[in-house]
């Protein structure tokens, strides 16, 4: 289903990175020790990983075609950027390599995720675990569900990683973590499937 994430135009301004990969191959390769020890803490709640390396790094000013946002992942580039507070670092790595693990995840999985979510929505579910999931829900109507329309996937993706920003951000308590407390054990219980016993594929 194509790249889950879209930062088409701020991709292809910016720059490569410049910082020289060290040779030890690794899974992650960070720009700053303050970056790797937060990622760390999310890492070591999730299963193994599989994939080539991924660079993380800060950006100040990072944007998409809808204004400035705290992160981005570029999944082609294998380039996870930041730029939000370093409080908020830790739950929006686990958003971003979540979009890695989408991309990844093949279409059965997608779709059983998808079920999930068609089944809140039909059941009138109010909130979402980030903003980045609530504001494309907020605009979705009836039919974008029924099509299956580019909008409802592109908010199936989102609400993926927002889940798992939840699940393994490491913060309790959130502004953004607004859905209803009923539809959540459904959520924590597909993530728990979708992770146990698997190399996870990013
Ligand atoms: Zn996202």
């Amino acid at each position: 289903m194509g790249q889950a994430f879209s930062l088409s135009g701020a991709e292809k301004s910016l720059p490569h990175p410049t910082v020289t990969p060290k040779m030890a191959p690794a899974l992650f390769r960070f720009a700053e020790a303050s970056l790797q020890r937060q990622a760390r803490l999310v890492l070591g709640r999730l299963p193994p990983m599989l994939g080539l390396p991924v660079f993380v790094e800060r950006f100040p000013g990072l944007r998409d075609r809808r204004g400035p946002v705290d992160a981005g992942a570029f999944l082609h580039q294998r380039r996870i950027a930041f730029n939000c507070p370093a409080r908020e670092i830790e739950r929006i790595f686990a958003h971003e390599l979540f979009h890695f693990a989408w991309w990844r995840a093949g279409n059965p999985a997608r779709r059983s995720f998808e079920r999930l979510i068609e089944d809140e929505w039909k059941a009138g579910a109010r909130g979402e675990l980030g903003w980045s999931s609530q504001w494309r829900k907020d605009a979705l109507r009836a039919a974008d569900v029924r099509r299956r329309s580019r909008r409802w996937r592109e908010y199936c993706a989102e609400s993926f990683c927002d889940t798992a920003a939840w699940l393994y951000g490491g913060v309790g308590r959130h502004p953004a973590f607004t859905l209803e407390a009923r539809f959540r054990p459904s959520r924590r219980a597909w993530f728990r499937g979708f992770v146990k016993g698997r190399q996870l594929s990013i």
